[in-house]
């Protein structure tokens, strides 16, 4: 059990990073040979030579995968078989959790101790109940007149590619690929050039889990080389996206150019955190808002990123706020008492030092924050910012920054709250702090926002459907809504 930051270290020096393609059950390098380096955002350090893959392994993976699907090899198997191999393989995720996790945190800077507690363990029970889900799902009969027989069933689309960011690289694919290949299908991940180590590695628990090959392909490379050609790809069924709404319009534009591929996308968002004077614990309220833009160093699509509050609290609570925010300090990522880890990259880094430059410019107050830090470590910091004094039009408040950067907008009544709350391109999540049962009913029904928290931000797990309203996208992951996006329904008519 890693438990130091050195146990963490010697288990790095135990490890040879793979950092091929995978694709019909093997490892393999790019057909072109080309690779890109993946360097570490914690400290600086090189971890591996990646495969850049293009067209042509597109091609390959999609062959691979289509040929397995038309074999039944995985797709005509019974439902409870692909549960019990499905569960073979979130049994290995956790077997090598310690691995994975520290792969997770080299590789995009997320703190080791959420690498290990929330992400990995969360991967694995997302393929353990999709797995749990399959066999346990009835197709249905119609209610057609005595001389009729109406099935209603439904079958798997057939090839699933998957795009998905660098923010929880594990836990994003597996809401995909967990009810995509429990449904039958053949599926490959395109992961971010950002994060791409922990994707490759399951290709091979997925093997020894016993997935046949061809079904779980990994196609490490760009978005505008290896994901362009899958978005674009004639025999790709099914588009499954997570990213940044600017990249799923994109892709709505590529299957509309290739074959109307269905293209389900989980994009950004700019969610309201609402707290009325009546909240019944502002400490409570103050911790949960601090730890809505801190956490996973503020990258995070549901962050909590515009804190309204009531004008007559607003002296008691923001000084919470702050108070709270002490709390979440950046530190090494490998450490295991760290709970801000660092910033994926130069250029996201860059880009969140832009936005809190442009905050400034625009008259928003800092209030604490903001600063780059730990420059020693040869890693990418950030201390997490609040600005007070934000009006819901300034560009850190329209926006999506991703990053740990808090606008605080004030508001006088019921009506403008939830007005400036819906003023939004986006509508991913929204939380509402108040002791008033009708209240927060009539405010949670009001909120264009595919989730509702009340008095709690950020809760959820594989029971209920995940997605957005607006341009934060479309169709739901997770709960067994996630198998919609994964099946066509078919009718047949029996004439009896
Ligand atoms: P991004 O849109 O830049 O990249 C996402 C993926 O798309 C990557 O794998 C990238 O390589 C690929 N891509 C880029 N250009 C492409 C192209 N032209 N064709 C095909 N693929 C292309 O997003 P990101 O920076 O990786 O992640 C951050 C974004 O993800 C934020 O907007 C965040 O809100 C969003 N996100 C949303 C959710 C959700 O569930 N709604 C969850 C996590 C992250």
């Amino acid at each position: 059990m890693s438990t130091t930051r050195s146990d963490w270290e010697q288990l790095y020096q135990s490890l040879t990073l793979e950092g091929r393609a995978f694709i019909d059950g093997q490892y393999v390098p790019a057909a072109s040979g080309a690779t890109f380096e993946c360097l570490s955002p914690v400290d600086g350090r090189f971890l591996a030579n990646v495969a850049s893959t293009d067209e042509a392994d597109a091609n390959a993976a999609v062959s691979a995968a289509r040929r397995a699907f038309e074999s039944g090899v995985w797709s005509g198997l019974a439902p409870a078989q692909r549960k019990r191999t499905l569960i073979r393989f979130a049994d290995l995720i956790l077997a090598n959790q310690e691995e994975l996790a520290l792969l997770e945190t080299l590789d995009m800077g997320k703190p080791i101790s959420d690498a290990l507690a929330i992400d990995v363990p969360a991967a694995a029970n997302a393929i353990r109940w999709s797995a749990e889900a399959i066999d346990k799902i009835y197709d249905e009969v119609a209610p057609t007149p005595h001389d009729q027989l109406g099935l209603i069933t439904r079958e798997p689309v057939g090839v699933v590619a998957a795009i998905v960011p660098w923010n929880f690289p594990l836990i994003m694919a597996s809401w995909k690929f967990a009810p995509a290949l429990a449904a039958g299908n053949s599926f490959i991940l395109k992961p971010s050039e950002k994060s791409p180590l922990t994707a490759i590695r399951i290709a091979q628990l997925a093997l020894q889990a016993g997935i046949p090959k061809g079904v779980f392909n990994v196609l490490p490379g760009y978005g505008h080389t290896v994901g362009k050609a899958l978005a674009l790809h004639m025999d790709v069924d099914t588009l499954a996206f997570t990213g940044s709404t600017a990249i799923a319009k994109q892709l709505l534009i590529y299957a509309g150019q290739s074959n109307m591929k269905r293209v389900w996308m989980e994009a950004g968002g700019k969610s309201a955190n609402v707290v009325f004077a009546d909240a019944p614990d502002l400490q409570a309220a103050a911790q949960a808002a601090a730890g809505a833009i801190a956490f996973n160093q503020g990258e995070v699509c549901t962050a909590g990123s515009r804190l309204l509050v009531e004008r007559s609290i607003r002296d008691t609570f923001i000084p919470l706020v702050v108070e709270a925010l002490k709390a979440w300090k950046p530190g090494h990522a490998l450490d295991p008492a760290t709970n801000v880890g660092a910033i994926v990259d130069a250029r996201q880094l860059e880009n969140v030092l832009r936005y809190i430059q442009i905050g400034k410019d625009q008259g928003a107050h800092l209030l604490a924050g903001g600063n780059r830090t730990l420059q020693d470590t040869g890693g990418l910091y950030l201390e997490p910012a609040i600005f007070d004094g934000v009006d819901n039009a300034m560009t850190i408040a329209a926006e999506e920054i991703f990053g740990p950067v808090l606008s605080v907008i004030t508001f006088d009544s019921t009506e403008q709250a939830l007005h400036i709350a819906n003023d939004s391109i986006f509508g991913l999540a929204a939380g509402v702090w108040t002791r008033d049962l009708s209240k927060a009913h009539t405010f949670a029904r009001g909120l264009r926002a595919g989730s509702v928290w009340v008095n709690q931000y950020d809760g959820g797990d594989m029971t209920a459907p995940f997605g957005g309203f607006k341009q934060s996208g479309n169709g739901r992951d997770k709960s067994l809504h996630a198998f919609d996006k994964y099946t066509e329904l078919k009718a047949t008519w029996i004439k009896l």
